[in-house]
């Protein structure tokens, strides 16, 4: 199964299988489907695709969107579809958090209306001086986007006339409320003809912004799309059903592949930990645990090793696992099925990360199906059970790690960093730079990593030579 590549509501631009629709299905004017056609929009995103037919059809809409989802060409479509240019009075307002936006979609805006002869836009924000916008104001535009603190200051002054506005946007209105803008929007309202079209468009919907559209609204279409999944990675799960007595044959069995060279395997419980990771230290795989029980020092090193590629296969509990920042694991193993599909889910979230594919394995118990069922039931697609033939152990697999790690009693206290470390290696120890790894300095400990062939020799020239002018205890980890 496929996770994360195109699920649910995803906007449809990021799923190859599902149609884009083009904008000239829409009943748009010929000067804007030539605007269009300039700008190089062929298909609407999801956005446009939802919310465009029923602002066009003049109905109220709220619109989760986010920066970068084609929110202004909605509404900058739709407000001039209805616009008529002929009639010389102010028939659309944008409200922006700021000027910048505020310019922004302006310029957008101004794009989209290229077309259409004679339309005057305007914007007006605070910060300006206001006398160049007063003579501006002699004669209305038909559309003004600004702030809205200036905005309330012209329709107070009588500079800007609010009577014959059709369309009023509320553009990033979560913004606008957090900025402290909620009063002046209310004036605003009161201010501008009593029947208009009102489009509300914010990246999130907290309660205020449902308070806000109760309040200005008529019967809004509601449109809610999902932020781009381009991002999320495809993770491929798989479900293996083990007797209990087989899960240590099973996951070495697992981890002997390429994948098990740099793998998360998760258990439920503390002891359990340890005893998976002896066990696969035992069979030959360079693994560590990580659990809550740990000391700091010891959980640093853990986590420096397993970032360094010195160990190979790490075991955790959830909670250990939350500090835990790695990019792209190609394995996660569940040993024991999460108690619940929230954590399954965050564990497999630490496979396939930056674009990389990820696979993830859960064993899974006759016993525990039922938390099974209940991962399914989240995910609302049946899970993919594969079989396992356990083949007889083999004796040690040996699947080490490809670096090993070099510990220096010396850290930041000392002033030493990462290049010192990395000078005294190919200067005087005589290594190339390729074999050498990450390297973290801690306050009065630094970590190397050296390609594993290559540790002993290193070792023997650190301690041979000096880093920085002088001598620092170095030894390997075990
Ligand atoms: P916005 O979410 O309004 O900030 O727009 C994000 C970007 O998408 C802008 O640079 C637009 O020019 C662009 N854009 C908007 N609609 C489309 C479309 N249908 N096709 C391609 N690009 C678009």
């Amino acid at each position: 199964m496929q996770v994360g590549a195109c699920r649910g509501a995803a906007p449809r631009r990021s799923c190859d299988h599902a149609p884009m629709t083009a904008f000239h299905t829409l009943p748009l004017k010929p000067a804007l489907l030539a605007s269009l056609e300039t700008l190089g929009y062929a298909t609407m995103t999801p956005v446009q695709e939802q919310s465009l037919p029923p602002m066009l059809e003049g109905r109220d809409v709220i619109a989760q969107a986010q920066t970068g989802s084609g929110k202004t060409a909605a509404f900058g479509l739709s407000l001039l579809q209805s616009l008529d240019a002929d009639a010389i009075r102010l028939q659309v307002l944008v409200l922006c958090p700021t000027r910048e936006l505020a310019d922004q979609v302006s310029k957008a805006i101004r794009k989209l209306a290229a077309n259409i002869p004679n339309v005057k836009l305007l914007t007006l924000c605070g910060g300006m001086p206001l006398g160049p916008q007063l003579a501006s104001l002699t004669h209305d535009p038909h559309i003004v986007v600004g702030t809205p603190g200036r905005v309330q200051e012209h329709l107070k002054r009588g500079s800007l006339h609010g009577g014959g506005i059709k369309v009023l946007v509320l553009d990033e209105a979560d913004r606008m409320l957090d900025m402290g803008f909620t009063e002046a929007i209310d004036d605003i309202i009161g201010r501008i003809a009593k029947h208009h079209q009102t489009l509300l468009f914010s990246a999130t919907y907290p309660d205020e912004i449902r308070a806000v559209s109760q309040r200005v609204q008529k019967n809004p279409a509601v449109v809610t799309v999902e932020a781009p999944t381009e991002e999320q990675p495809a993770i491929e799960q798989q479900f293996i059903e083990v007797e209990q007595a087989s899960k240590p044959d099973a996951l070495a069995q697992l981890l002997a592949g390429e994948r098990g060279q740099h793998a998360l395997v998760f258990c439920n419980m503390r002891r359990e930990v340890d005893a998976v990771a002896q066990e696969l230290d035992r069979r030959g795989f360079s693994a560590l645990a990580l659990h809550g029980d740990m000391d700091q020092r010891d959980r640093d090193e853990v986590l420096v090793r397993f970032a360094n590629r010195s160990c190979a296969v790490l075991v955790a509990t959830d909670v250990a696992a939350r500090g835990l920042d790695i990019v792209a694991l190609p394995l996660v193993i569940c040993y024991d099925i999460a108690h619940d599909p929230d954590t399954h889910t965050h564990r497999i979230g630490r496979t396939g990360r930056a674009g990389e594919s990820g696979l993830a394995i859960t064993l899974c118990t006759p016993r525990e199906r039922p938390k099974a069922g209940n991962i399914e039931e989240l995910l609302g697609t049946p899970l993919a059970w594969r079989p396992l033939k356990l083949s007889p152990p083999r004796g040690k697999t040996l699947n080490l790690a490809p670096m090993k790690t070099l510990v220096i009693d010396a850290g930041r206290q000392d002033k030493l960093r990462p290049g010192d470390i990395l000078g005294a290696l190919t200067g005087d120890a005589g290594l190339q730079a390729s074999d050498i790894g990450k390297i973290d300095v801690f306050a009065t400990r630094a970590y190397v990593a050296i390609s594993r062939a290559l540790a002993n020799k290193a070792l023997e020239r650190l301690r041979a030579g000096k880093i920085k002018g002088r001598n620092f205890r170095v030894r390997p980890l075990a």
